[in-house]
């Protein structure tokens, strides 16, 4: 016999840990929804974010190297996809709920504009007087009112624990939700921000370096996270060739992370005595850390990439072409109303039409916003229609 969801549940009670997030308990979904269903609460949000274009757009969005450029670069997308596969470990060898976590993390950066952090910053700029621009802010727009699936409601009427997770504990109060009442999120939220940057350092590490931007020699002489993992591989590793090597300290970094993660979780939840997820909403801050030595060891790391990466004029340069053309963008739309898509329009009325100018250009994928940005008869640079750069030719093996 298939398992219902009732036997489900009734699992996740059996093997999770206490302070875990059970579906059961979940304050549930905004409109009420009757259904007899073989899947948990949170299986379903997992499949309703999946099943959304938002989520195929992030296949041609950027993380940090302008999308097409390099074919082994990471896209928004395996970003995305390697947050919940570190996230998904997390949970767990901590025994928290991994369909929540993996929800939560699938629809985490669902908000960010085409062409990376410079997209997301210029479209603030824009929105400056009219409520900003924020990605996790956008992120709970999309999935509770811009993405139109279900004949009855906006959005996807997620579980309040999922837009919990993606509302983050920083964010400003967004337009229709009533989340959050608490001073912190869900254990499995916490950990999906740890994973994210845990993600990100790693893959930008190893993106730099195949881009040539980031010089090895460097890393190890100035970056203990970097030192550290070659320290652990290399009675195993022996002089392996410098790829082989690279790929070796990078996935020794997650794991290095990752481990650190839970031992310092689990040894906050005991100190504190946390025995449920309630109780570690109500706890004054995030039980889910790095420990005192890595907190320092990843914030020297994170200063090092924006010096040596994200504002290293070979990827900064590009981007800010990249971000030029999306503030003309936005100045047609607004001179021409007309051209934006049929849904969007049908929103000028409520939204007013610099959110709905917004809205829609930040769910563009990169290459839309050009093609869009081209038919206009805006300039594009060669550089930004996906040439292959001198660096993408790396062995395809
Ligand atoms: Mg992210």
């Amino acid at each position: 016999m298939p398992l219902s969801q009732y036997e489900l549940e009734k699992r996740e009670a059996e093997i999770l840990a206490p302070y875990a997030q059970k579906s059961v308990d979940s304050r549930g979904r905004r409109f009420s929804e009757r259904t007899e269903s073989w899947r948990t609460g949170y299986q379903r949000d997992r499949d309703r974010i999946i099943h959304t274009r938002s989520f195929r757009r992030l296949e041609y969005k950027t993380q940090v190297f302008i999308n097409g450029i390099g074919d082994h670069l990471r896209t928004r997308l395996t970003h995305t996809m390697e947050v919940a596969a570190i996230a998904r470990n997390l949970a767990r060898s901590l025994g928290l709920n991994e369909d929540l976590t993996e929800a939560i993390s699938l629809a985490h950066d669902l908000g960010h504009s085409p062409f990376g952090h410079n997209g997301d910053e210029t479209l603030d700029k824009i929105m400056k007087g009219s409520g900003g621009f924020e990605h996790n802010r956008q992120s709970l727009r999309i999935v509770e009112f811009l993405e139109q699936k279900f004949p009855d409601f906006d959005g996807l009427n997620l579980n309040w624990e999922v837009r919990e997770g993606l509302a983050r504990h920083d964010r400003p109060e967004s337009e229709n939700s009533e989340i959050p009442t608490y001073p912190s999120v869900s254990l499995e939220a916490q950990i999906t921000e740890l994973a994210d940057e845990i993600a990100y350092y790693s893959h930008d590490l190893d993106d730099g370096i195949r881009f040539g931007v980031l010089k090895p020699e460097e890393l190890s002489a100035q970056i203990a996270v970097w030192s550290h993992a070659e320290e652990a591989i290399r009675s195993t590793h022996g002089q392996a060739n410098p790829t082989i090597h690279r790929h070796a300290v990078i996935r020794t970094i997650i794991d290095l992370e990752i481990q650190d993660v839970a031992v310092t979780t689990e040894n906050n939840l005991e100190r504190a005595r946390i025995t449920s997820s309630e109780a570690v909403r109500r706890h004054p801050e995030a039980l889910a850390a790095y420990s005192e030595k890595l907190t320092q060891d990843n914030k020297a790391l994170r200063k090092f990439l924006y010096q040596e990466l994200y504002l290293n004029p070979e990827i900064h340069d590009l981007n800010d072409k990249a971000v030029e053309v999306l503030k003309q963008l936005f100045d047609y739309y607004r001179k021409h109303p007309d051209q934006l898509g049929e849904q969007a329009r049908s929103r000028i009325t409520t939204e007013g039409l610099d959110r709905t100018i917004c809205d829609y250009i930040s769910g563009m994928t990169d290459r839309y916003a050009l093609s869009q940005a081209a038919s206009f008869g805006i300039e594009v640079n060669d550089e930004l229609l996906g040439m292959p750069s001198k660096n993408s030719g790396e062995s395809r093996g």
